[in-house]
């Protein structure tokens, strides 16, 4: 057998099943040639140029891969002053106003991840307030749910926000007693800052170097695939063509999966085959979130008795939609988050394979946040993936019994109870939403707590994954939403050579530990990528 590279001496997890480690691994072209022991493997040593490198014990995983996340719009958030540390609206003022140095007159200053509950004024910030940063660029400010939305007297008047303006209906603004716009605008009336305000990168050549950045950036984090979704109702763009720029100059470090919420053109197999960028599903949304009380639940939220959330279409029109993805050879992915978003979800899955044969592709849900007996025996009879997010307990367990109730939030991110059951669960992080830094979804998966510490034992403790579990979201189980668990995911002869070193071993340390792991080398295909 001929091998290009040997690696020795390793704690090597090859993910096959639980406890499965070898010392060796043999790397030929982009593919794993060979496992074993360190003993075995230097038997191969006999030829010249073969590459052998001692790994002094260290820990190697496959790459990892996020199933589910919006990487052009993490660029474009990048842009964006960071609220999240601000604990006044003083705090939001000083931090916007280091901005103002940096860009001429009249270009939008955006702000992020505000939160108002924080605020030791205990109120929103408003256009009085925001005029204090500039009352020559327009500015706005976003809050951490993206559901609220605060514009300095600038940005009001551009979108043409004034006294006696009608908003949209399920969008709100703000008015004070004069019935002057007080700057809050809620809900739907954002888009009208989405419509006017320029995308952040202008050129296609700005564009490709953010997300040249920010690839490069995931490789350093241990992952060597993202699944990156469209989504236009929030002007998250994707264009499949970048990708494919960067990786004819040799500047794609890792793979990436576009998936896009229109029906696209298939390109043709031998492309497909020759590229690390391919198309992947076709995303359906269902329903909102449940942090802005807009998922559909079967019964009213808890905090809000009269809302059951919103279904964004009719069982008839998910139907057809999806029926339309289904006949054109898409792989499908709903967006659904409510018990009754699922419910809908698995409705028109049984009714489709009930019509058509199955076309081998798996149908995918992405967040799954609530689930009961019922709509877990119905998935468990069908081709179904779930694309879950670990890393959304760190914020949401804060306020996931408010919104549900004590005895529902026994049935959120119940993933122990999911994988028990034989469900096959893939790992993201929706970043922008989170960080996409899989270690810190792998840390809140297997303690349920916050990154702090919080609560002790972890929220629901009961439905804590085992390190090997979480491990397998990112790797193995990620690789299944694609039906490439046959080329990737796990470290054995034939698959490709993604794979990743770390600073230490999940499997021995300390839960709270895993939080802060440090990749030192990321490989894809057998190429050294960070
Ligand atoms: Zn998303």
């Amino acid at each position: 057998m001929s091998i290009d590279k040997l690696f020795i001496n390793g704690s090597i997890y090859t993910m096959t099943a639980e406890n499965q480690k070898v010392e060796a691994m043999g790397v030929k072209g982009d593919k794993i040639a060979f496992v074993g022991s360190t003993k075995e493997a230097l038997e191969f040593k006999g030829s010249s140029d073969m590459e052998v490198v001692d790994l002094y014990q260290r820990t190697i995983l496959p790459g990892l891969t996020d199933s589910h996340l919006h990487l052009y719009a993490h660029c474009k958030n990048l842009e964006d002053v960071n609220l999240e540390t601000a604990r006044s609206i003083n705090d939001v003022i000083t931090f916007m106003k280091n901005k103002v140095s940096e860009k001429v007159q009249g270009k939008w200053i955006k702000g992020a991840n505000f939160d108002d509950a924080k605020f030791i004024e205990g109120r929103m910030p408003t256009k009085t307030d925001l005029d204090k940063i500039s009352t020559t660029h327009p500015i706005i400010i976003r809050r951490v749910c993206l559901h609220v939305v605060c514009a300095n007297s600038l940005a009001l008047k551009l979108a043409g926000i004034v006294k006696g303006y009608q908003p949209e209906v399920k969008g709100t603004v703000e008015f004070d007693g004069e019935g002057e716009p007080t700057g809050i605008v809620r809900e739907r009336s954002i888009k009208v800052f989405d419509q006017i305000i320029p995308d952040t990168f202008s050129t296609l050549g700005e564009r490709k170097e953010a997300i040249s950045k920010v690839l490069e950036d995931m490789a350093s984090k241990g992952l060597t695939s993202v699944h990156t979704y469209a989504a236009k109702i929030w002007k998250f763009e994707e264009n499949i063509e970048i990708y494919r720029q960067l990786e004819k100059e040799g500047s794609l470090p890792i793979r990436v999966l576009v998936c896009l919420d229109e029906l696209y053109e298939k390109e043709n197999q031998d492309i497909i085959q020759m590229s690390k960028v391919s198309y992947g599903s076709y995303k359906i949304f269902i329903d909102g979130s449940l942090g802005a009380r807009s998922a559909a639940l079967l019964e009213p939220y808890s905090d809000d008795p009269g809302n059951s959330g919103i279904l964004l279409c009719t069982q008839e029109e998910l139907y057809i939609k999806m029926r339309k993805g289904y006949e054109n050879g898409m792989q499908l992915a709903m967006h659904a988050i409510g018990d009754m978003a699922l419910d809908a979800a698995v409705t028109s899955i049984e009714e489709i394979l009930k019509e058509f044969p199955y076309n081998g592709q798996r149908f995918r849900i992405i967040h799954a946040q609530l689930i009961n007996g019922n709509l877990l025996g119905r998935m468990k009879k069908l081709p179904i993936v779930l694309d879950i997010q670990p890393r959304f307990l760190n914020t949401d367990l804060h306020w996931l019994e408010d919104r549900l109730g004590k005895s529902r939030s026994t049935k959120a991110y119940t993933w122990k109870t999911m994988m028990d059951e034989g469900i096959i669960l893939a790992g993201g992080s929706d970043s922008p939403v989170e960080s996409y830094n899989p270690f810190k979804g792998v840390y809140c998966a297997i303690t349920r707590q916050n990154d702090t510490g919080y609560p002790q034992g972890g929220w629901h403790p009961e439905e804590k994954l085992s390190v090997y579990q979480a491990l397998s979201l990112f790797t193995k189980n990620s690789a299944y939403t694609t039906g490439e668990e046959t080329i990737k995911g796990t470290l054995e002869p034939g698959k490709l050579a993604d794979f990743i070193m770390i600073d230490r071993d999940p499997f021995i340390i300390e839960p709270l530990d895993v939080l802060n792991t440090k990749v030192l080398k990321t490989f894809v295909g057998g190429i050294q990528v960070y």
